[in-house]
């Protein structure tokens, strides 16, 4: 009887393999494989792990070995190159590879349930042929214009590794330049190719979904994001591993699917923050999109009309090819025009401006629909007493409880605590208690006392909620159902509304002055999104033109003359000039170190020995800080930002100095995140 030692990992945060038995207990029953998933037992659970090497013999005591209890053979072993993916980022995030590549995997791979596996083995197995890429498009796509047929061509003819960096201002269709690459791609070889197509997030771009299905009819398309049942989610990661899907569309986690054909990848929207994760292993599916490309020797493009800083210097320095799609691609619909309103001179009464009054009320004499842009949910960001001083402080947060009146509750956006709405100050009783700023609830409400004939729906967080909602509130948008639409940043994706004319942004001035470095590249990308929701269109006869107001107290701010010029090209040289100046990313790599725990004192102990186990002249330290909001569900926080001109010097310090810093006897609870956004 053959035996062998499998090698695997386990999604545990221990930086090893873990050895164990495999028993041919049938006569040629075949030896597994590496990159195969079994079943094995860890302490006294059962858990699924990773084959990464088969070997005859091992460095432990026999008897501490303990038997696979069951290899799934049925479903192909993950390729090399998958497990290259995988080992990178674990490298460059500083993680063990287990806890990278073991959730990479669809839950019910590793649960144990054999069943379902092999239930949708069969299906995907069962499934039609597929047509070839030609006769799977059936429905005429629009000719190209020139700047669009220029983007496809280098595209398509790039060879090997081939970052391209897709500028293309909001309507100029890159939808279209994306999806004839594919095709182009897709076609130009005998054997069958995928397409990895990443956007930030599906639920709130379904035109998008129904774009790639409507151009390629017969030609399997998957999805895969966070929102997908299990099933479906095993599904369509199935159909992606066996190369049966041909394009997979999907949220960041799709960067890390198994998709051993892999020609293409697009990363649409390439700026967004929704690629970053921001817990657990916090990778940046953008970036890890481009190693996989290189990995690979295939193009990747990243769109967008704002693209982000970092990926503006690599197209700056040579790194990346710059293509720009300079014009909207329906030659009727016009850019919009955008004005600043000066709130000195033009004071809002509740929140909105005269001006923006005016011009929503020609909107509705011409039943055109506007779109008010408010990024704070709820009522009020505070409520307060004007006896006493008393504020709505979250008593477990450094944060307000924000008053949310529809629901008769005052909630913390950070720990979810939740309060009916005293009906007295807490400590005077004084009864008058007043809501400070606003939110869209309360914007909502003035516009129901402006405008009481006017058909409103208010599109955030709250008003979602219900699985399915989102969708439904954008479809009577586009029915012609609103007049008035009051959204967060919600409304600014991806959305093309046919009748909206006019955009008002309520009050965009904080992220001028945030602490937070990157708040006006965010800002300018916000704008420059809601901006491009309106004129997507032609103007009809007698309608208004399309127009989008900003409500500010600083009208000279040179990021507003951006906006207006639609320039983002003079935004962006500019900021990173200013960053090139302050030391800052994309002209620094940096890692943040955070410690957390009951008491502040324990994190910025902790943090301190951090800071006197770094000895490496490259590095630059700064000193231990309690965060910004320092107080979160009654947990402390601190951090310490290293900083260092080159990312392998970076890099090769992070490994030595997290293994020193595990030895390190501390209460707190710490974790390190290379290429912070939020610090
Ligand atoms: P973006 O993603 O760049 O904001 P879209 O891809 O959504 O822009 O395109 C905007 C609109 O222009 C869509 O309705 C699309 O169908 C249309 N469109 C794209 N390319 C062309 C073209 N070459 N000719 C006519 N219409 C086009
Ligand atoms: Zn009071
Ligand atoms: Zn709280």
């Amino acid at each position: 009887m053959e035996q062998k030692i499998l090698q695997v990992v386990i999604d545990a945060p221990l930086d090893t393999v873990f050895d164990y038995r495999w028993l041919q207990t049938i006569a040629g029953m075949p030896v597994p494989q590496g990159g195969q998933i079994v079943i094995v037992p860890f302490g006294r659970r059962e858990v699924a792990a990773l084959i990464v090497a088969v070997v005859g013999h091992s460095a432990l005591d026999p008897a501490q070995i303990k038997d696979v209890i069951a290899v799934r053979s049925d479903l192909a072993p993950l390729t090399a190159d998958w497990f290259g993916l995988c080992r990178f980022a674990a490298a460059y995030y500083q993680r063990p590879l287990g806890e990278v590549a073991l959730p990479a995997l669809p839950k019910n791979l590793r649960a144990g349930n054999a069943v379902s596996l092999t239930r949708a083995l069969k299906k995907v197995a069962a499934s039609a042929p597929i047509a070839s890429v030609e006769s799977a498009a059936q429905i005429a796509p629009p000719g190209l214009n020139a700047e669009q047929e220029l983007a496809v061509g280098t595209i398509a003819a790039a060879q090997g590794f081939s970052p391209i960096l897709l500028h293309g201002i909001t309507g100029s269709g890159k939808t279209e330049v994306y999806l004839n690459a594919a095709q182009r791609i897709l076609s130009a070889s005998d054997e069958p190719g995928q397409v990895l197509m990443m956007i930030p997030e599906i639920n709130l771009t379904p035109q998008l979904e129904q774009s790639v299905r409507n151009r390629f009819p017969g030609l399997p398309v998957v999805t895969l994001h966070s929102g997908l049942a299990e099933g479906a989610r095993l599904a369509s990661w199935l159909d992606a591993h066996l190369g049966r899907a041909r394009i997979v569309l999907g949220t960041r986690l799709a960067v890390l699917a198994s998709m051993p054909q892999l020609r293409l990848i697009i990363v649409d929207e390439e700026h967004d923050p929704s690629y970053k994760q921001q817990e657990g292993l916090r990778y940046s599916a953008r970036d890890l999109a481009v190693w996989r490309a290189h990995q690979k020797g295939i193009p990747i493009v990243l769109g967008s009309a704002t693209p982000s800083a970092e990926s503006w210097q690599h197209a700056a320095s040579g790194r990346y090819v710059r293509l720009s799609l300079r014009q909207r691609a329906t030659p009727e619909a016009v850019l919009p025009k955008v004005r600043l309103i000066d709130m000195e001179r033009d004071k809002p009464a509740d929140g909105i401006t005269s001006t923006l009054i005016t011009a929503i009320r020609r909107r509705l004499e011409k039943r055109e629909q506007s779109l008010l842009f408010l990024n704070r949910r709820g009522y009020a960001p505070v409520l307060s007493c004007d006896a006493c001083g008393w504020v709505s402080n979250c008593s477990r947060c450094t944060a307000f409880m924000v008053l949310h009146r529809p629901e008769h509750r005052l909630r913390c956006h950070h720990c979810s605590l939740e309060l009916r709405i005293p009906k007295s100050c807490p400590t005077c009783g004084n009864v008058d208690l007043q809501p400070l700023g606003r939110g869209t609830q309360r914007i909502e409400e003035t516009l129901q006392t402006v405008f009481p004939e006017a058909r409103l729906l208010r599109i955030d967080a709250d008003s979602t909620r219900r699985k399915g909602s989102a969708q439904e509130a954008f479809d009577s948008v586009h029915r012609g159902e609103v007049d008035i639409l009051v959204g967060t940043q919600m409304v600014a994706k991806g959305h093309d509304f046919r009748n909206l004319t006019l955009v008002g942004v309520l009050n965009p001035d904080t992220a001028l002055f945030s602490h937070d470095y990157r708040a006006s590249e965010r800002l300018f990308a916000q704008l420059m999104q809601v901006a491009g929701r309106a004129g997507r269109t032609a103007t009809r006869e007698g309608g208004n033109a399309s127009e989008v107001l900003i409500q500010t107290r600083y009208p000279q701010h040179p990021l507003y003359a951006a906006v207006m010029a639609h320039d983002y090209q003079r935004f962006a040289d500019g900021l990173l000039e200013e960053r090139r100046q302050a030391g800052l990313p994309p002209f620094v790599y940096q890692a943040l170190l955070r410690a957390e725990a009951p008491a502040l004192q324990t994190a910025l102990d902790f943090l301190q020995i951090a800071v006197e186990l770094v000895d490496d002249e490259a590095i630059v330290v700064n000193d231990p800080i309690p965060m910004t909001m320092t107080r979160v569900a009654n947990v402390e926080r601190a951090q310490l930002l290293i900083e260092c001109p080159s990312r392998p010097a970076l890099q090769n310090f992070l490994g030595d100095w997290l293994a020193s810093l595990r030895a390190v006897k501390t209460r707190a609870r710490w974790s390190l995140e290379v290429d912070p956004v939020d610090i």
